[in-house]
């Protein structure tokens, strides 16, 4: 078979319309697969411009169903609906017919997860990997040591941390279900603690704001099923006041972020917290279990009910 020069002979008409773009993860199979004979690969070794398979309304990855005007225009699902089944390149009805043909090349089109640089090898038709790159195990994560530049998938990033932070007055570590003492320097605004040695990082912070202290507990950990899940329970006492917060589930975050939090936080008023060097906070933090099983169950039911 002609391997033909795709770049050339599919960016015509359609894709010239629509170059104020999305930023877009670029078809990184073809410069990172190295396998050979393996009928997937030489697919999808065959390259064009993947933004042709984006909707030329909303640019967000086509996915079935796909629906065409009498002109061929075609538009996803959703935009036809915002849209009131008006084209809007020709204004003729859209939405009653299906683009089959879109539909199977869309469907066609196998793409690596985003992450494959780091170990993934999920491979997904296209559009689908989005929903995958929320909750891949593979997703970088960044070390929450000030000034330190090391990102890596999460287990490195643990093993990272320990291996070149633990030196440092900052290393702490937390054991789950006990409680303990957990400093955090108002100066500084973190303190990170991790579980035994290379385990998960667990990030406390504070913040500054007009009613008092707002403090967050954050576990740096890609979303994925399984990595990083903890309970915790925080509290601080000044006198006779103790106040407490807890979150069934902790946050999970890749980077650590100083913008004030909308939600999650313990708000310590002023007024108990006063101007003290060191907020010193009490934290328990329990693993959660996994919840795989029940789901299965459910799918069963309803395959019998039909
Ligand atoms: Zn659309
Ligand atoms: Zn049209
Ligand atoms: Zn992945
Ligand atoms: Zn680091």
């Amino acid at each position: 078979m002609k391997e033909m020069n795709a770049e050339q002979d599919f960016t015509g008409e359609a894709s010239t319309s629509h170059h104020q773009k999305r930023q877009r993860r670029l078809p990184s199979t073809v410069e990172e697969e190295e396998k050979v004979g393996d009928v997937t690969e030489a697919r999808s070794r065959t390259m064009f411009d993947l933004d042709l398979l984006d909707c030329p309304v909303c640019f967000h990855a086509l996915t079935n169903p796909i629906f065409q005007c009498d002109n061929g225009h075609i538009a996803c699902s959703s935009c036809c609906l915002k849209l009131r089944s008006k084209c809007p390149a020709c204004a003729l009805p859209i939405g009653n017919y299906r683009c089959r043909i879109m539909e199977r090349v869309v469907e066609a089109i196998i793409v690596p997860c985003p992450n494959s640089k780091h170990g993934c090898t999920e491979k997904f038709s296209y559009g689908k990997e989005i929903a995958h790159e929320k909750e891949c195990g593979f997703a970088l994560c960044y070390c929450p040591t000030p000034n330190c530049k090391y990102t890596g998938v999460y287990r490195e990033l643990y093993s990272h941390y320990y291996a070149n932070h633990k030196d440092e007055d900052l290393w702490n570590c937390f054991v789950c279900g006990r409680s303990s003492g957990a400093w955090i320097s108002t100066r500084e605004k973190i303190l990170i603690l991790q579980e035994s040695s290379d385990g998960p990082l667990v990030v406390l912070q504070c913040f500054n704001e007009p009613q008092g202290m707002y403090v967050t507990v954050n576990c740096i950990a890609p979303s994925a099923p399984g990595v990083g899940r903890f309970s915790y329970h925080l509290s601080y006492t000044d006198g006779d006041a103790t106040m407490t917060f807890a979150l069934e589930e902790m946050n999970r975050i890749q980077k650590v972020s100083w913008e004030t939090p909308e939600k999650d936080f313990m708000l310590v008023p002023y007024y108990i917290v006063g101007q003290k060097a060191w907020l010193k906070m009490v934290i328990c933090i329990r693993r959660l279990e996994e919840e795989k099983e029940v789901e299965e169950d459910e799918s069963e039911d309803e395959a019998e009910e039909e």
